[in-house]
Parts: C-alpha cells; sequence; structure tokens
C-alpha cells in the first residue's frame, strides 16, 4: 500500500486502484474503466458477467422473502391483514441490507483502450 507501483508488476507505476479488489494497478492491469475510476481484468470481468444476473436475484430473494413472510404469518396469525404489511416492510427492509458485497452493480463499466 502506498508504493505507488502496481501490486501486481512491482516495477510499474500505478495508475489507479480496482474500485472492486482495491488491489493498485498499472496502465496494462487496470483493463477496465467504470466511470471515473478503473477495474482490473478479472474483477472488470466477473462485475460485466454478474450485474445484470444480480440485479434479478436480488429482486427474486426480495419477493420470496416476501412471500415467504406472508406464508409465515398467514399460518401463525391466520391471515391478519396486518400480516401483509408486515412482510412488505420486511422486503424494504430486504432489498435495502441485499447489496452486501462491495459488488458494484454498475453499468459504466467498460473496456479500456477502445477500439475492437
Ligand atoms: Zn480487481
Ligand atoms: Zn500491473
Amino acid at each position: 500500500m502506498g508504493t505507488g507501483m502496481c501490486e501486481t508488476h512491482g516495477d510499474r507505476a500505478r495508475v489507479g486502484r480496482c474500485l472492486v479488489c482495491l488491489r493498485e494497478v498499472c496502465a496494462e492491469c487496470a483493463t477496465f474503466e467504470v466511470g471515473r475510476g478503473v477495474a482490473c481484468g478479472p474483477c472488470g470481468e466477473a462485475e460485466i458477467a454478474r450485474a445484470p444476473r444480480s440485479g434479478m436475484m436480488a429482486v427474486g430473494l426480495v419477493a420470496l422473502g416476501y412471500l415467504a413472510v406472508v406464508a409465515i404469518g398467514v399460518g401463525l396469525f391466520k391471515g391478519r391483514p396486518l400480516v401483509v404489511g408486515v412482510a412488505a416492510l420486511f422486503a424494504v427492509f430486504l432489498s435495502r441490507i441485499l447489496p452486501l458485497r462491495p459488488s458494484l452493480g454498475r453499468v459504466d463499466i467498460r473496456r479500456r483502450g477502445g477500439g475492437p
């Protein structure tokens, strides 16, 4: 940390820090641009591969959590209207805590260097 060098290539000056794994990267290692930052090759590939799917998964998990709470609530409280409200709150709560991992989930990630 703070050597001013790439963590993979100790003899190359760093150009930034990977936004995902937080390693210092040189121009070669900073394969991806993420907004004004950079990401290394493996992290960039992973982010691109995961981004659309993780979004869908989060939605699915929230829906599943909601249904589970409704099911439990109906079982325990014989389907009082209150249960649906509690389940809705739970779903909102779940959707807030879901991005636990520092996954960027960003759409503005792109390969540097341009051109095919
Ligand atoms: Zn990385
Ligand atoms: Zn490097």
